[in-house]
């Protein structure tokens, strides 16, 4: 069968508009299209392909699972399930773990949690749920609301009640809306589609204080932070503040579709049997591929590569501003970084990506503001230099017009 980018709009639903080029093959932190055109891949499947495309060790991992069991269902336990888990109850705070197969499934189940875990503990009246402005947290209906665009949650019937959104980094928003009432506060530790925006210590820290002083649960969404995205193996590693549930997924898996939910046994003890499921969450393949993906990352070796990557992303992003002066600053962390856009640029970022696209490099956008780097945690240093090369001439092309 001929497949060609035209028939996207003739059999799927119109909810993406994809590029013009339809990849067909990668190899690490290279892609090729349909027509053998090769391109650097900074996208990473947005913040997904920690090792690159196609890892020797991720392809034999999913070899060996293929060759011996792929599915079960939760009436049984699995060996891949049970060893993944066990190996991130070792390197976190948490000590139990929920797995399903997507972001937005990790925090759906925190939210159900931590609803269920204030009923259990402190009774009915305590359902508010805090999140913050530009946050984003999946696209079911309890996270797409709990996600702060509202353009994102409207026009589906009644949301989900009790959720309100503060503003990022700005503590005395929080401390208008919180009360005894107040569930759960849910947060980025670093915020990625909103813009990609760090923290501050204060505002990390006050936000934790408020949690306990008024009995709240802090949610950690770590879905594109987590697994040595920022250079450590969780975010909250490197902000001095523990969250009670944490949520990761993109980078968990490497490239197949997996999530999971961390929290402590105490908070765990409210989702007692029956209360919460999926059907393929835990799936052998994807937590034995999963598994494979976090001995590589949880490594203190590569996660110290991450932050020369990002030096060196810095340095050569730098030298291009010197020369065409269009970024505000460059932002984020480890090898998840965005450069803003200078105010005259400002609603512009999608032509410097098409822009990358033409010199055959693969970028994101956070926003219309900022264009965004997630490249693989190992991409090696000549193909960030050849792949800025690129963006360097796609920048030069959006300048002159
Ligand atoms: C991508 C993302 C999600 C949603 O993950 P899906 O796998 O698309 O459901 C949730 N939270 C954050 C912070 C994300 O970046």
């Amino acid at each position: 069968m001929q497949v060609t980018r035209e028939m996207f709009n003739e059999v799927m639903v119109p909810n993406y508009n994809p590029a013009a080029m339809v990849p067909v093959k990668g190899e690490g932190s290279r892609v090729w299209d349909q027509e053998g055109k090769e391109y650097i891949d900074f996208a990473g499947g947005i913040a997904v392909n920690t090792l690159g495309h196609c890892h020797p060790e991720m392809v034999s991992a999913l070899k060996e699972q293929g060759e011996k069991l792929w599915h079960l269902s939760n009436v049984f336990t699995n060996e891949p399930a049970l060893r993944l888990a066990k190996k991130l109850v070792d390197a976190t705070f948490a000590e139990r773990v929920y797995f399903g197969n997507s972001g937005a499934e990790a925090n759906e189940a925190a939210l159900k949690l931590a609803r269920r875990w204030a009923l259990d503990n402190h009774g009915e009246q305590k359902s508010q749920i805090i999140a913050f402005k530009q946050g984003f947290h999946g696209r079911t209906f309890f996270t797409v609301t709990v996600g702060g665009q509202p353009a994102y949650s409207d026009g589906f019937g009644p949301k989900p009640a009790d959720v309100v959104h503060a503003t990022y980094n700005d503590l005395e928003s929080v401390k208008a809306l919180i009360s005894d009432k107040t569930c759960a506060i849910m947060m980025e530790p670093l915020q990625g589609e909103g813009g990609i925006i760090r923290p501050t210590k204060e505002f990390v820290e006050g936000v934790r204080a408020l949690c306990d002083q008024h009995n709240a649960l802090l949610i950690f969404d770590e879905v594109q932070s987590g697994v040595g995205r920022t250079g450590e193996l969780y975010a909250y590693m490197g902000l001095n503040v523990t969250p009670d549930i944490l949520t990761t997924a993109k980078a968990l898996g490497g490239g197949f579709p997996i999530g999971a939910m961390l929290t402590t046994a105490k908070i765990a003890e409210s989702l007692k049997v029956g209360t919460h499921g999926s059907t393929y969450g835990g799936n052998p393949l994807a937590c034995a591929v999963s598994e494979r993906v976090f001995d590589i990352v949880n490594d203190r070796q590569l996660l110290d590569g991450v932050k020369q990557k990002e030096a060196l992303f810095r340095e050569l992003l730098g030298a291009i501003n010197e020369k065409y002066n269009v970024f505000e600053e460059i932002r984020g962390q480890g090898l998840l970084l965005g450069a803003a856009l200078k105010e005259e640029y400002h609603g512009r970022a999608r032509e410097f990506l098409d822009a990358s696209t033409e010199q055959q490099l693969m970028c994101l956008v956070a926003g219309a503001n900022v264009i965004r780097f997630a490249p693989s945690l190992i991409i090696p240093d000549e193909d960030i230099k050849e792949g800025l090369a690129r963006f360097e001439k796609a920048v030069a092309k959006v300048v002159q017009g």
